[in-house]
């Protein structure tokens, strides 16, 4: 049986809450191009024929080797960069197609929080700048309501307000990613895609700021795609868990059967290589030969086949479907 991705056997959701973001058949090609007049002679298939629903209030998280498309997928569903094919539905909206205005309208809605808070915020700005400008651009707040705005969103992730008053560089790694979420709430957003948003700071900082917005997520009623190569983070703020192979989603689940009984073969190599202490199933160690592809070469039939410990000859010939193998467990595998 197929189902639309994120519906259950019955019908019902895995999770409370309307759907809030809907891909559908989400492919992001770039092509690739040889000669003075730039022939296109192939594409790189970064995002590949992707569909999940992510509901009002959920945490998705999104794993994956690096060149997996995961980050390429948030930057579709921010529109930072247009689907080459495929639909993106935002609170029952079709947004595929907006432009311009429309899109800008839309924006408040849903933010990004980036790896490297510095690069992201300007430097030549006060802080105060930084988290009132979205305020002042899109007009969603009169000016003079500005600063204590600013200064209460600031208190909100757990800085002091006066921090309004001095620049990015005068702060650490994790206070500047404080600021970063401060500016991507101050348009109270329903949607936020954290990319690697905690990959670049040190582990006892990490915790802080994935607590942070968990808060922020019961405060606020946010859902998150949070995009990590880290399954232990991702496991930490997930209800549930798409793993990405060359820009295809290749097991959905809620977290706590993708890491207690993974089905991929590539999510059981994933999780057996994460350290993690506390962990009840013991699992060997699966070691991957060879490397992940080029997603502009993609194997035929299922992309993980030429490194798959289990493959199959069907597994060379026919790409198997992402369909529903356990109640809310998704998995594209010839295997089940
Ligand atoms: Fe491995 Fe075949 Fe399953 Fe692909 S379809 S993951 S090659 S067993």
């Amino acid at each position: 049986m197929s189902l639309a991705i994120g519906e259950t056997a019955s019908g019902a959701a895995p999770a409370e809450g309307a759907p809030l973001l809907e891909l559908r058949g989400i492919k992001k090609y770039f092509p690739i191009t040889a000669g003075v007049i730039r022939r296109r002679v192939g594409e790189v298939r970064a995002v590949d024929d992707v569909s999940f629903t992510l509901r009002r209030g959920e945490t998705l998280g999104v794993v994956g080797e690096s060149g997996c498309g995961k980050s390429t997928m948030g930057r579709v569903i921010m529109r930072i960069a247009d689907p080459t094919d495929g639909r993106l539905i935002l609170d029952g909206r079709d947004i595929t197609q907006l432009r311009g205005g429309a899109l800008r309208g839309l924006r408040r809605k849903f933010q990004m929080v980036f790896q490297d808070p510095y690069a992201s915020l300007n430097p030549r700005m006060s802080v105060g700048s930084i988290v009132g400008e979205p305020m002042i651009v899109n007009a969603s707040a009169p000016r003079r309501e500005v600063p204590d705005r600013v200064a209460a969103l600031l208190e909100t992730v757990g800085l002091d307000a006066n921090a309004r008053l001095r620049y990015p560089h005068e702060f650490s790694g994790g206070q500047r990613q404080r600021i970063a979420i401060a500016r991507a709430l101050s348009l109270r957003p329903q949607l936020i895609v954290a990319d690697e948003a905690v990959s670049a700071l040190d582990v006892s900082i990490q915790a802080q700021i994935l607590n942070l917005l968990a808060d922020l997520r019961k405060e606020f009623g946010l859902s998150y795609v949070f995009i990590s190569h880290n399954l232990a983070v991702v496991k930490h703020v997930s209800d549930r868990v798409a793993v990405m192979y060359l820009g295809r989603i290749v097991e959905l689940a809620p977290k706590s059967l993708l890491y207690r009984t993974p089905l991929h073969p590539y999510t059981e190599a994933l999780l057996s290589a994460a350290p993690e202490p506390k962990r009840h199933v013991s699992r060997e160690r699966i070691l991957l030969s060879g490397d992940v592809p080029s997603p502009a070469k993609p194997p035929s039939g299922c992309p993980f086949h030429t490194r798959c410990p289990k493959v199959m000859d069907v597994c060379r010939e026919e790409r198997p479907l992402l369909q529903e193998r356990e109640p809310g467990q998704f998995v594209a595998c010839h295997l089940y």
